[in-house]
């Protein structure tokens, strides 16, 4: 979307959620009305009300809404004074407390800081006024009354603390046409079926284990073989571009991450440490000072540059356990990491490599829409937010804009965002149903090689420092197979399916030459199993279906005889019977093109 489509909507729902505040009052005069805000998708306001909320009354406030569309009222701003502000709104506690802030300066009517002085004004539409800085649309009936939905009634304390009230508050969403609403409804419809939580269960990827405890994922034998795939496919990609991997532990000394300026800034998100010795051990959150000291750990010449270290690092945060989510926010990962040590001369092919990588693996999985959000610094943050080298920062990242640019890339540009060391770029993709993740980090770095003194020797015999790129395309395992389950709904491309095919003998007499198929596949490397249990054929198909198997590999006598297989797709679909030898070359063609579908002609 556009950005003045983006702006456009986020003037609808803030205005609907207006309009849905006027509705409210008007049905519990008494109400107390906090704070309403656009948000992502949507809209909410929080109200005090006499009664908890039923869902009937959302349908009442719903059509209320409609009609106050309908009415067609003006949105009028005007600036007043907080004295003013405070006669408005007399009977509104939660707004006087707002106006109160808003006077003294330094925070919004959202209650959040902001560095700039505040006015105080307000918006009304009919009988309802907020104190409100816009913008709005011109007049309630901008907001189209067939793309309005109200979606949901949530617990939210006031000001997000739970030492103050609990209000309620009630989610909306609004869009400009109702095809548009229609889409974001079955998207989150789609996006539950979808969950990878429910599919991981399902499909038996992964576990959370109370005593394992929160945010560390137990893998299940078909996660170990998403995972085993996922490893083969970056060290194949890794190994041709010219990576050599390393192995680091899991903890190291305090001294490490002192000397990396992790700590003691990092240290909150870091597992506390742990004495041995009287020398204080933590696990590792990255594993980049590692690297470096293997840089380091001999004289390099700019001969062996870039250097290129790789590893599946597993490193530990530590995220609050209200922040967790399934695997897509964990205290454990495994990381898709690697260090390139790059001399600048180098850096504009070097990135451009990287993000050749990155599209690679997007066309692999089918990932249609990407964007490369690139960070930059911004002149006053340097010493403070930003290490102090106006110089190389403009260097890199105009290096990074011409790579980006010369590539034909889809990238926005954010100033002011970058990391403490380096301009870094967020990878933001978009799953099969239009939901976005965001991915990967890819950084350069001018720090971390000041503080570690890496240095090589370059053409004319000098000390010169190497650019460090951090960059980690596949993710994590964690969240890589997490997007992944939602992306494909579970039914992998066959290559990632932890389990292949599955025959299935009709009677007890095709047992044994089903044993025999399995055997067959199994020596030309494929996952397979044999649904020998007591249930009747259609029965197993259905279960294999539901574990999104890719091939059910049907064997009654007559196949039997012919040494052939009845196959049968997930889909549905049915290719027929085939030979054993013939089903196991078409099997090799699928899998060794890494293809999406399970049909791939010679
Ligand atoms: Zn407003
Ligand atoms: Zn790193």
């Amino acid at each position: 979307m556009s950005e003045g489509h983006e702006e456009g909507l986020h003037r609808i729902r803030h205005s609907a959620a207006h309009v849905m505040a006027q509705a409210v009052l008007e049905m519990f005069p008494e109400g107390k009305v906090a704070i309403g805000p656009a948000i992502e998708e949507g809209f909410y306001y929080d109200f005090d009300l006499p009664r908890t909320l039923l869902p009937e009354d959302l349908e009442k406030i719903e059509a209320r809404m409609r009609e106050i569309v309908r009415e067609d009222y003006s949105f009028v701003y005007r600036e007043v004074s907080a004295d003013e502000a405070r006669a408005q709104f007399k009977d509104q506690p939660y707004k006087v407390e707002l106006i109160n802030d808003l006077e003294k300066g330094g925070v919004d009517e959202y209650g959040n800081p902001t560095g700039e002085p505040v006015k105080i004004s307000f918006y009304t539409h009919g009988p309802f006024t907020d104190l409100c800085r816009g913008p709005h649309v011109e007049r309630t009936g901008q907001i189209n009354p067939d793309a309005l939905k109200l979606m949901s009634i949530a617990g939210a304390y006031w000001r997000g603390n739970e030492k103050n009230p609990q209000l309620q508050r009630i989610y909306g969403t609004a869009w400009e046409t109702a095809e548009q609403l229609e889409q974001h409804l079955w998207q989150i419809e789609e996006a539950k079926k979808r969950d990878h939580r429910k599919l991981g269960k399902e499909l038996e990827i992964f576990i959370l284990d109370e005593e394992v405890g929160p945010g560390l994922p137990l893998w299940l034998p078909n996660g170990g073989v998403l995972i085993e795939e996922l490893e083969k496919l970056a060290k194949d990609m890794e190994r041709k571009a010219g990576y050599v991997r390393v192995r680091t532990p899991h903890i190291t000394k305090e001294s490490l991450f002192l000397h990396s300026g992790h700590l003691p800034y990092y240290a909150e998100s870091m597992y506390p440490p742990m004495e041995l010795e009287g020398v204080r051990y933590y696990m590792k959150p990255m594993n980049c000072p590692f690297h470096h000291k293997i840089f380091a750990s001999k004289l390099r010449s700019y001969r062996e540059l870039p250097l290129r270290l790789a590893e599946y690092g597993t490193c530990y945060r530590y995220e609050k356990s209200g922040e967790l989510f399934g695997l897509m926010r964990v205290r454990s990962m495994q990381m898709n990491d690697a260090h390139i040590y790059v001399p600048e001369n180098l850096f504009e092919q070097e990135f451009m490599g990287v993000v050749d990588l990155y599209l690679k693996y997007f066309k692999l999985f089918g990932i249609d829409k990407y964007v490369m959000r690139f960070s930059t610094h911004n002149a006053e943050g340097l010493g403070k937010k930003y290490v102090d080298n106006a110089p190389l920062w403009r260097k890199t990242e105009e290096m990074a804009r011409q790579t980006m640019t010369n590539g034909g890339i889809n990238f926005v540009e954010a100033p002011g965002e970058a990391a403490f060391y380096g301009p870094k770029i967020d990878v933001q993709i978009w799953s099969a149903i239009g939901r976005e993740f965001s991915l990967a980090t890819n950084q350069v770095d001018f720090a971390q090689p000041l503080r570690f003194d890496l240095k090589f020797t370059n053409k004319s015999g000098q000390d010169e420092m190497p650019l460090v790129i951090h960059r980690a395309p596949l993710s994590t395992h964690e969240r890589m197979v997490g997007f992944l389950l939602e992306h494909y709904a579970g039914a992998f491309p066959v290559w990632l399916a932890p389990v292949q095919a599955v025959v299935i003998p009709i009677t007890d007499r095709n047992v044994e030459f089903a044993r025999q198929v399995q055997a067959r596949l199994f020596d030309e490397g494929f996952r397979v199993e044999v649904d020998d249990s007591a249930s009747r054929m259609q029965a197993k198909i259905r279960a294999a279906q539901n574990l999104k198997i890719p091939y059910m590999l049907i064997i009654g006598d007559k196949e039997q005889q012919a040494e052939a297989v009845n196959v049968r797709l997930r889909s549905g679909e049915q290719l027929g019977v085939k030979t054993v030898s013939e089903f196991i070359a078409m099997l090799k063609r699928v899998v060794d093109a890494k293809a999406a579908e399970l049909v791939v002609s010679q």
